[in-house]
């Protein structure tokens, strides 16, 4: 049975808690390579880390390529007691599927393996172009032996995406009502300021950078970073703690530090980010304040899919389906769509997200049929 509801429920049954894969890329494996598509699975390593299966399949050698990205792996179910139907037991009741990974992601691969079928079945086997699915067991923890590698693996073997549709659970209350076409980047630092130590009863023989910091943040607080693009809301810096490491209550100490994040739009990469706030740092600091920032490394740029053809494209698919025009967002986290950026455009689109992660995570089975007729829908346009 190669309908999505199937695929899903078979999917569901393995519990493939990040790392282990428990049989959810095997089910893919069999589904995909039955109806004629060059199957690889792929196993990456990383010192202090498990090993993850990833599984890379194609049919057609033609362009365009239109690939189907998303992961099997899934969060702990939690208090397993607490679920009204098993955690891994790919139970329906009342029109909806149980089951961790639901919607978080199993539903949407299902339903993008399905509408592909579908599509082959009804043209002769053969895509006009290339069909592919890049699908990672290494999305939800850390995320170091999944798509990132993936895609290079991909990549050394000389093979290009045109475009990306990545199946995570884009839709915030109803199906059809959100399609994301971009993320915010994050960057974190830390503020230190220099002081002198020194007795509290004898302050001019200190320097104290208590008040110093507190100036420093609320000069770099005060100034937006930006007002807004097109596509993104404002970019924020946020200080997320401030500590002296004082434990003693008649001593200056030497040196204050403060922990901050920011979100950045497209206005900004993250070196003319980290340059706009040293400037502004510099200049709220002066000759006498000492103070300088630790940035941490980040892989979290950002990126925005143009609106255009494609998600043109995507839209049109939607709302022949569900009869709702979706927005085009860039609100929320991270997903793995930031490394699929690097190398084609791409829009992510799946389930609604409502119980993803909760205890009872669901999909109503409507919704996983409108979604592989979405993705039915896109496959014969893109195709079209
Ligand atoms: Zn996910």
């Amino acid at each position: 049975m190669n309908d999505a509801l199937s695929i899903a429920r078979d999917l569901v049954r393995c519990p493939s808690v990040t790392p282990a894969d428990a049989g959810a890329l095997g089910v893919l494996e069999k589904a995909l390579g039955a109806a004629g598509f060059e199957v690889h699975r792929v196993t990456f390593s990383e010192p202090d880390a498990a090993d993850v299966d990833n599984l890379y399949a194609r049919i057609g050698s033609n362009t365009p390529h239109l690939t189907f990205a998303g992961h099997t792996d899934v969060v702990p179910p939690g208090d397993e007691t607490a679920w009204t139907h098993g955690a891994f037991a790919g139970e329906v009741r009342d029109g909806f599927l149980y089951g961790r990974g639901a919607v978080d992601m199993k539903g949407g691969i299902a339903c993008s393996v399905a509408a592909a079928l579908e599509y082959l079945r009804d043209n002769g086997g053969k895509p006009k172009g290339s069909i592919s699915f890049l699908i990672t067991g290494d999305e939800e923890a850390i995320a170091v032996n999944g798509t990132v590698k993936l895609l290079q693996w991909v990549a050394a073997r000389g093979e290009k995406f045109d475009h990306c549709v990545l199946g995570e659970p884009s839709n915030v209350e109803t199906l059809g009502d959100c399609i994301k076409v971009g993320r915010r980047g994050s960057q974190s630092g830390t503020l230190y300021v220099d002081g002198i130590q020194g007795h509290v009863a004898y302050p001019h023989r200190a320097s104290n950078p208590v008040p110093d910091i507190s100036r420093l943040i609320v000069a770099l607080s005060d100034e937006p970073l930006d007002h807004g693009s097109a596509q993104f809301q404002a970019s924020n810096l946020e200080f997320t703690s401030v500590d002296v490491g004082n434990a003693a209550g008649n001593v200056i100490p030497g040196q204050a530090r403060a922990k901050f994040n920011i979100r950045f739009n497209d206005l900004h990469d993250q070196e003319s980010l980290r340059t706009l706030v040293e400037t502004r740092l510099a200049k709220a600091a002066g000759n006498r304040i000492k103070a300088h920032i630790a940035w941490e490394p980040s892989n979290a740029n950002v990126f925005v899919t143009k609106p255009g053809a494609f998600t043109d494209l995507a839209v049109a698919a939607i709302e022949q389906v569900t009869g709702r025009r979706p927005e085009l967002s860039t609100s929320g986290g991270t997903s793995d769509a930031r490394f699929i950026a690097s190398y084609c455009p791409v829009i992510e689109f799946g389930l609604v997200g409502q119980t993803m992660h909760a205890i009872d995570e669901r999909t109503p089975v409507s919704d996983l049929e409108k979604l592989t007729r979405i993705y039915r829908r896109l496959l014969d346009r893109y195709f079209g």
